[in-house]
């Protein structure tokens, strides 16, 4: 096995490390700096030089080894590098080699492109460590372009009625992906602290993003009439939203797909918008990867893996502890300014 799954998490014994570990280890190798992938604790972290700042800015002093995507490294008996996964910028997939046999772990992807991530490519290999948090037919994603029509005809009615538009989105990945797809020339964009925070360690390291203006007690709202906000999630729940007044107030989230969610989260509009491969992306991902062997990771795991058991792989569930990127679990309480 050029991977064992152990309580800590995935473990190459060839190179000694971990991959995206939940307990603290001595080496971990990160996909990307979601709080589910990138944990506190460990006593080193390798990631894509893309993906270091944030992890720095949510982790604090922590001890780092960036590296380019397809940069080769040799840890003991393993060989290993980096491709690009598609969800946030610096997300990757990790590639491991031992002894001519290759595993990947894919950590979070998205197969379609977007303005903001460097976009997904298939490694081939034999075995595949895949998420399926929307491993259901159910989850299909509109284009981009439809995507942004959407999105901007919302904003665009909104602003013509002198209304803000406020749309929940994750401070990393979704909020800045909305940025990139939305049209400037309708109105100001405005942004929660926490969201903003991450413009700041995006833009510092060379990520283009339009002009936003931070939300503070400060910010003149007359001026800025006819906005679009772009918030966490959970900030559209609490007393936050309040001083935007009679607001508009929209999510964009690929569980906005499904209508329970949709109705339970009493937005005005759910957008359907995803960091995450759909039913589609997820099978013609596997598929350009050659492997025979799939590992779901999370989501819905144990109906995809039966599906792909259909399909004549040799399929597995194995139990992780990554999030399966619910809504609540964002955590705006930070800058509640
Ligand atoms: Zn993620
Ligand atoms: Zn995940």
């Amino acid at each position: 096995m050029v991977l064992e799954f152990r309580d800590e998490g995935l473990y190459c014994p060839a190179g000694d490390f971990w991959v995206d570990p939940w307990r603290p280890v001595d080496r971990a190798l990160v996909t990307h700096g979601h709080a589910d992938h990138s944990y506190a604790g460990h006593r080193s972290y390798m990631a894509t030089h893309a993906a270091l700042p944030v992890m720095r800015h949510r982790l604090g002093d922590i001890r780092t080894d960036g590296v380019a995507f397809g940069e080769t490294r040799v840890i003991g008996g393993a060989t290993v590098s980096f491709h690009p996964a598609g969800h946030v910028p610096g997300s990757a997939q990790i590639r491991i080699e031992v002894g001519g046999e290759v595993w990947v772990v894919s950590g979070d992807y998205k197969t379609g492109p977007d303005k903001l991530s460097e976009p997904w490519e298939p490694v081939r290999c034999h075995a595949f460590i895949t998420e399926c948090t929307f491993g259901l037919p159910v989850f299909a994603w509109e284009s981009e372009a439809e995507l942004e029509r959407q999105v901007n005809e919302w904003w665009a009615s909104c602003a013509a009625d002198g209304r803000f538009a406020v749309v929940g989105a994750y401070s990393l990945g979704k909020a800045q992906r909305l940025m990139t797809m939305v049209d400037p020339s309708i109105g100001p964009i405005l942004t929660h602290g926490a969201v903003e925070n991450t413009n700041a360690v995006l833009r510092a390291q060379g990520v283009a993003l339009p002009d936003t203006v931070r939300v503070t007690r400060e910010t003149d709202l007359k001026a800025n009439a006819g906005g679009l906000v772009i918030a966490p999630p959970s900030a559209l729940a609490g007393g936050w939203i309040k001083k935007f007044g009679n607001c508009s107030t929209g999510i964009a989230s690929g569980w906005m797909a499904l209508r329970g969610v949709r109705r339970r989260r009493a937005a005005d509009r759910g957008f359907v918008i995803s960091d995450h491969a759909d039913w589609l992306g997820l099978n013609d991902a596997i598929a350009a990867t050659g492997a025979e062997r799939i590992f779901a990771t999370h989501g819905y795991t144990s109906t995809f893996h039966r599906w792909l058991r259909d399909k004549g792989y040799d399929a597995h569930v194995v139990s992780t502890e990554y999030g399966d990127d619910q809504l609540e679990t964002e955590d705006a309480e930070a800058e509640d300014a």
